[in-house]
């Protein structure tokens, strides 16, 4: 909507995701750019969710970790995401409190769901943001992402239309960290019938049993070029393996066609934010640091001790990961067989 308009826009408005009426992660990580933006403009930070009988200690989590109100929207129809009445009840939500700004999780809900409402506001949308700020003079919301091909990062703003809405690529910071007994208010209100209705029928779910999701995962081992060939990937399929792992891979290895893009980390593939990173043969470049750097401890095995991963690793290991990594393979499983045999 046209910022001139008579409506005065105030606050910051995240869109917490739940699923099986559980708080997913994702909301934490947007709870702590929310919070950070809405002290810059002295202004509050509120939750907003949709859902079916949402937990209600994760509504009380979502206070302990800095929304200041939490407004939960609820109804049967609400339970799966349907883009039309989730968009529907957002508008409501929208009409009712006048965000200055939104921020969504790039998720599959927040991206389909942030351009339907965005469009229906007449409003701007940065899609994928990877840092947000204020611009000091004017207070405007500045997103910022990669762009033409991750080559340069753009900075955009909504001078004049509002609310300004962002989606934030998920694992891009921390979650917000909990202060038990914070206060909040929380609004729980059932969704009017009339916004329910839509095109699109949930038919069913169909769970994702793949072992190891690279995003969520705690472990990651990565294989680069260092890796050599194709064949060569097993060596770190082992390590991670052993380690409990997801196997991820820079770009160079999906390029060539050693595994396939779904593993590959960086500005182009995935952000991961695991509590081990261990890089296998990976250079460092600064499309896939990107990816990875705020991953809580790095460790990287290269042959080259100038390698630019080791500017960011907490254990640079300066050898070849022929050697090192089946050592490691070898030690690990040494260990979980001892601890298996003394049990
Ligand atoms: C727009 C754009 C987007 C991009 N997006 C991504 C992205 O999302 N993710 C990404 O990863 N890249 C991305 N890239 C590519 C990026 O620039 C690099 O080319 C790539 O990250 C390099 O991959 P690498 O480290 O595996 O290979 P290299 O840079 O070739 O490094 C291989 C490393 O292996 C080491 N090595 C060799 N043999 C051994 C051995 N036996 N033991 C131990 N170490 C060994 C070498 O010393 C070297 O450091 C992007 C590039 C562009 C232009």
């Amino acid at each position: 909507m046209n910022k001139t308009a008579e409506t005065s826009w105030n606050g910051v408005f995240i869109l917490a995701e739940q699923f099986a009426g559980r708080v997913l992660p994702v909301s934490f990580e947007l709870l702590r750019r929310g919070r950070e933006l809405a002290d810059t403009c002295g202004t509050t930070l509120s939750a907003m969710i949709f859902g079916h009988e949402i937990c209600r200690d994760g509504l009380q989590e979502l206070i302990d970790c800095g929304a200041d109100r939490v407004v939960a929207t609820e109804a049967a129809e609400l339970e799966h995401f349907l883009v039309e009445p989730y968009a529907a009840c957002m508008l409501d939500v929208v009409e009712q409190y006048h965000p200055d700004i939104i921020l969504a999780a790039a998720t599959t809900t927040g991206r389909t769901l942030m351009p339907y409402v965005a469009v229906k506001l007449h409003a701007g949308l940065t899609a994928d943001c990877t840092e947000l700020a204020i611009e000091a003079d004017s207070g405007n919301l500045l997103q910022i992402r990669p762009a033409i091909g991750g080559n340069i990062l753009a900075t955009i703003k909504t001078p004049d239309h509002r609310p300004q809405m962002a989606t934030v690529r998920p694992h891009s910071t921390r979650p917000a960290e909990r202060v038990d007994g914070r206060s909040g208010e929380i609004v729980c209100q059932a969704a009017p019938a009339d916004r329910l209705a839509g095109r699109v029928e949930h038919l069913e779910f169909i769970a994702d049993d793949s072992p190891h999701h690279l995003e969520d995962a705690d472990v990651v081992v990565v294989v680069g070029r260092g890796i050599k060939k194709g064949e060569n990937v097993s060596v770190g399929a082992e390590l991670a393996e052993a380690l409990d792992a997801a196997l991820g891979a820079s770009r160079e290895v999906v390029d060539r066609g050693w595994l396939t893009y779904p593993h590959q980390i960086g500005l182009s593939g995935k952000t991961v934010t695991p509590r081990l990173y261990v890089g296998l043969g990976v250079s460092g470049s600064i499309q896939h640091l990107a990816g990875m750097q705020t991953s809580e401890t790095i460790v990287a095995v290269n042959t080259d001790a100038d390698a630019q991963i080791f500017q960011v690793a907490d254990i640079g290991i300066v050898g070849d990961l022929f050697e090192i990594a089946p050592a490691l393979t070898a030690a690990l499983r040494q260990v979980k067989q001892d601890n298996s045999t003394t049990k």
